[in-house]
């Protein structure tokens, strides 16, 4: 019987399977499809502390210096890449909310410089159009392969001892006298004296029958991937009000997606077409992506996928093992910005499920601060 069942094999069930198999402990990881399935497969892959809320800025700097050494640290290429990312600006009003952004953010101490017009911007990405007027630059930020990142945590995880199986779909966390058990499966029971429960947007109907309510919105994203072109572009892009990021991977294809909006379908009853993006998605993508990169009007896209984000009502993830289940640990709800503070995650997690201390002041991602909480905080910056 495993010590601790982690449900879900997404970068964040995986990076804290990684943590706790490589600390002894007996760990299974219970994913219903196969690794990096959802979001985990379906992210821009940015690796950003800039346009964090400072609640979560200390995890995003303690993973950016986890990142360097990541490959060393796993054994494997995640094609992490230290580009910098640069937030545009393309109105006098995004002026003003990138100028108020890169203000917050020093006054934190962070390296973040402002970039006050088209020269400046086109100075450090001169792929960059005329139509921005200023930017954001972070130059730690940057951006990983989300495929070999998840490859890489469960094949390191497998190494020292972690089981992953796929397939292998949770249908119930069991309790008994206010602790977790095990977990009712689709191949059977498991005991388990821990669960984690990484399992992105359908957390809630786990939570749901414990009695515990993670009130999350599902939005829904396009994400467009290019054919490979020489290099273009160093840094991963973002706007001031979100509508559309990008970045060019190692490989030399351009990954970038819109804004988030709004998902009409049913989490329990999700499926990989219920949100491929209409066509009309598409041509809006990249109508706004070569507005500020205008060389992007003429690669072809290779491909067109939709990805689903777990918004909760203030935008930040729930990391708590105090939900008044004993032996239950929540990671979910990383509204859209969870993949580049996944290693520290990971970290975060396997310390709740050992109850062992962790570093950081974790009371901004309780679960009970949405407690009739009505409304949901409109996401801001991903990419
Ligand atoms: C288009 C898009 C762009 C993004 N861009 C960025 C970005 O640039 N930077 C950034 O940091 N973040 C970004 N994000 C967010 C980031 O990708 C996610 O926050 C992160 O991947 C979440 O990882 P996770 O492991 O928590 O969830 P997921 O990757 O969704 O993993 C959950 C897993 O649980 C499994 N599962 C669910 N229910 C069960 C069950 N009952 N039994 C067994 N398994 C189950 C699922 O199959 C899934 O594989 C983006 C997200 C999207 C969609």
């Amino acid at each position: 019987m495993p010590d601790i069942a982690v449900i879900g094999g997404g970068i964040t069930g995986l990076a804290t399977a990684y943590e706790l198999a490589r600390r002894g402990h007996a760990v299974t990881v219970l994913e219903a499809r196969r690794i990096g399935a959802m979001a985990s497969g379906w992210t821009l892959g940015g690796v950003r502390q800039s346009g964090r809320h400072p609640a979560e800025l200390p995890l995003a700097r303690a993973a950016v210096e986890r990142w360097a050494g990541l490959d060393a640290e796993l054994g494997a290429e995640t094609q992490y890449r230290r580009g910098g990312n640069v937030r545009l600006a393309r109105t006098e009003a995004e002026v003003a909310v990138i100028r108020a952004l890169v203000a917050e953010h020093r006054a934190l101490g962070f390296d973040i410089e402002f970039l006050a017009d088209n020269a400046a911007v086109r100075a450090v990405a001169p792929a960059i159009g005329p139509a921005v007027l200023a930017a954001s630059l972070c130059p730690t930020d940057g951006h990983a392969d989300p495929d070999r990142t998840t490859s890489a945590y469960r094949q390191a995880a497998e190494r020292h001892g972690a089981t992953v199986r796929e397939g292998v779909s949770v249908r119930a966390i069991e309790t008994a006298a206010g602790r977790v058990t095990g977990v009712a499966t689709s191949e059977g029971r498991i005991g388990a004296d821990r669960v984690v429960l990484a399992a992105g947007i359908h957390a809630p109907e786990l939570l749901g029958p414990l009695g515990l309510d993670l009130p999350l919105r599902v939005m829904q994203v396009s994400v467009l991937q290019t054919v490979p072109v020489p290099p273009l572009l160093a840094q991963v892009f973002g706007v001031a009000n979100a509508d559309c990021a990008g970045r060019q991977q190692a490989d030399g294809r351009l990954r970038v997606t819109n804004g988030v909006g709004p998902w009409p379908g049913d989490p329990a009853r999700w499926s990989p077409d219920a949100v491929q993006p209409p066509a009309a998605a598409v041509g809006d993508v990249i109508a706004r992506v070569a507005q500020v990169l205008p060389a992007f009007a003429d690669i072809p896209v290779a491909r067109v996928w939709g990805g689903l984000i777990d918004l909760t009502p203030d935008a930040l993830p729930v990391l708590d093992a105090a939900t008044g289940v004993d032996g239950l640990v929540v990671a979910a709800g990383f509204s859209g910005h969870g993949f580049g503070i996944g290693p520290i995650t990971g970290e975060i997690v396997a310390a709740l499920a050992t109850g062992d201390e962790t570093r950081f002041d974790l009371a901004p991602f309780a679960l009970s601060r949405f407690a009739g909480t009505t409304g949901h905080a409109a996401l801001t910056l991903h990419g």
